[in-house]
């Protein structure tokens, strides 16, 4: 019985920290590594695993990873998976087999992927692979992660919402997203919302849109917010905090 006690006390004040592995955008700031985001509570879940973040993790120490959560398909945001692959296949030690959850459509999309290399099975050798449903939570690495759509041009994208069970802390996750209701809504009652900010305030952007001026992206939160996925040449508003590789933020209960 004391040691139930003793647990359950623990874990009341154990944190959820959110590590930057890679901050740029869809083309890498100097010596940065492009997106992906670890979290770790529950579990250690990272969120999208673009180009140089599987050197950063591995910088870290053995890849202990419970699983991977992908917003969308574009290369920035998915493209470290394949050397992981690569390292699962041909590294000199056993790895874990992280769960790797996709978008609908995404195991097929990275069969796609294996088969026009001459390599099918690949990705289902080095990971165990998963669909979330839109709008539906799913227990990903002990948090429960629900995606819901974004506006990115024509692709399929999502952000996050990633909550944990125990202490409730709620992180917002824009993914890449244009402006709309949909992403106020990811964001809202979030204890941090980190979204991007790719676009300078007269920069031009496609029509559907597909990114973010900072402007924009305060405008969908309501607490909380940490940019992300901005070039460095651009400056970070005034108040404002802009994501840098290797920042860890430990996520508070704006409740609390
Ligand atoms: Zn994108």
């Amino acid at each position: 019985m004391t040691t139930r006690i003793f647990l359950a006390t623990l874990r009341e004040y154990m944190d959820v920290r959110l590590t930057v592995i890679g901050s740029s955008p869809a083309w890498p700031n100097p010596g940065s590594a492009q997106s992906g985001y670890l979290l770790e509570g529950p579990g250690r879940l990272l969120l999208d695993c673009g180009p140089g973040v599987l050197g950063r993790l591995r910088e870290r120490g053995r890849l202990e990873i419970d699983a991977v959560a992908i917003t969308h398909f574009h290369l920035d945001h998915w493209g470290d998976l394949v050397p992981w692959a690569w390292l699962c296949a041909y590294g000199p030690e056993p790895l874990p087999r992280p769960e790797v959850w996709l978008p609908p459509g995404g195991c097929g999309e990275l069969e796609a992927f294996a088969s026009r290399w001459g390599n099918e099975g690949m990705f289902e050798r080095a990971f165990d692979l998963r669909e979330f449903r839109p709008g539906a939570e799913s227990q990903v690495a002990g948090f429960a992660l629900t995606a819901l759509r974004v506006p990115h041009y024509g692709l399929e994208a999502y952000g996050f919402r990633v909550r944990d069970p125990d202490g409730g802390t709620v992180l917002a996750y824009s993914g890449d997203s244009g402006p709309g209701a949909e992403l106020a809504d990811l964001a809202r009652g979030a204890d941090l919302f980190l979204c991007e900010a790719t676009l300078g305030e007269d920069s031009e952007d496609a029509d559907p849109r597909g990114h973010l001026a900072a402007h924009e992206a305060l405008a969908a939160a309501d607490g909380p917010i940490l940019l992300t996925h901005r070039p460095i040449e651009l400056p970070a508003p005034d108040g404002t905090q802009v994501a840098s590789d290797g920042l860890a933020v430990d996520l508070v209960a704006r409740s609390g």
